[in-house]
């Protein structure tokens, strides 16, 4: 990979505890965590064979996994002041070939958060109800509001990858997409959205290990479709899908962040690492909005208190 060497230092782990209520709790990551992967935000073009999915940017297992404990009560603490606060939404939309790691990301990093504001918004083949509405129709039903997290399994994205690489509509009807995409991200976020967007990077021998896996775990293989050996084929293809999208689709207000997910525990730390970085810059903002709401409510609750003395 071509990142600078600060690219790749962690912050230095706290330690963690636990409260009375078993939330983990306390010594959080550093706020002067510096990136491991780079952000795609519009300016250089990615090129996605010049990413190592077997990266894990010389970090051990074993601080992987502390650190990512560290950043994923820091994620929990956030999502609780975004909840409280209800000022800012969060879409999180990841993407991946067959066994890239999407479940596996949502149970261990997007499991951190508490679900009473957090989602999963899965996308399949589009019903017959959906597939005669425009593209993002069925989308923007599933789009997170002010205080709540959803993230997206599949996304708008299929309909610029599976639906190239399979020509199922017309070449300029997708490349048409791209643009169409940008506009909906930019009224998402005008609309107080943060939206973080991961392609789980996996090679192709990784896939392959994965898939023969599957077959031979009774406890995986439900997983399995026969598409996913014939989609595999389509390697070549869909890398150059995924790399356009990426391309067309990158902005200030819509990263993309291209995840080495060949090690699972180096995935859970990028993306742990990823969410709580995009997040930080709002918790003051968020602090002052309890503040101001706490203070509100117990002026209202004195004044009631006088009124009945
Ligand atoms: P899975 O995520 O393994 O449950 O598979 C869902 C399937 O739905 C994948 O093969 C996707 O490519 C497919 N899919 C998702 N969105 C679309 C779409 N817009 N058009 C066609 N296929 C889609
Ligand atoms: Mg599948």
């Amino acid at each position: 990979m071509s990142e600078s060497p600060e690219c790749r230092k962690l912050p230095p782990l706290r330690g963690t505890g636990c409260d009375n209520n078993g939330r983990i709790t306390g010594p959080l990551a550093e706020e002067r965590t510096v990136s491991l992967i780079p952000k795609h935000d519009g300016g250089k073009k990615v090129d996605l064979s010049k990413i190592d999915p077997g990266d894990t940017g010389s970090v051990s297992k074993q601080d992987a996994e502390q650190q990512t404990v560290s950043l994923l009560a820091e994620l929990a603490e956030l999502q609780d002041l975004l909840y409280a606060a209800g000022e800012t939404a969060v879409l999180v939309v990841l993407q991946g070939l067959d066994t890239a790691g999407k479940d596996g990301s949502i149970q261990h990093v997007m499991g951190a958060m508490n679900p009473q504001s957090c989602r999963v918004a899965s996308f399949k083949v589009p019903t017959p109800l959906e597939a005669a509405h425009d593209f993002l129709w069925r989308i923007h039903a599933e789009t997170p509001g002010r205080g709540n997290v959803t993230i997206f399994n599949r996304s708008h994205y299929e309909d610029v990858l599976v639906v190239r690489v399979h020509d199922l509509v017309p070449e300029k009807v997708w490349r048409s997409r791209y643009a169409t995409i940008n506009g909906f991200e930019k009224l998402l976020s005008d609309a107080d959205t943060v939206i973080v967007k991961f392609m789980l990077h996996i090679s192709k021998d990784e896939q392959e290990k994965r898939l023969i896996e599957r077959e031979q775990d009774p406890t995986k293989a439900w997983k399995l479709s026969p598409t996913d050996w014939k989609e595999r084929e389509l390697w070549d293809r869909y890398q150059e899908a995924y790399e356009d999208a990426i391309n067309n689709c990158s902005n200030k207000y819509a990263p993309w962040y291209v995840v080495p997910a060949n090690h699972k525990w180096y995935r859970n730390l990028i993306l742990a690492q990823t969410l709580v970085e995009a997040l930080r810059p709002f918790r003051k903002s968020w602090e002052d909005r309890l503040k101001t709401i706490g203070s509100e409510e117990l002026k209202q609750l004195r004044a009631m208190r006088q009124r009945h003395s």
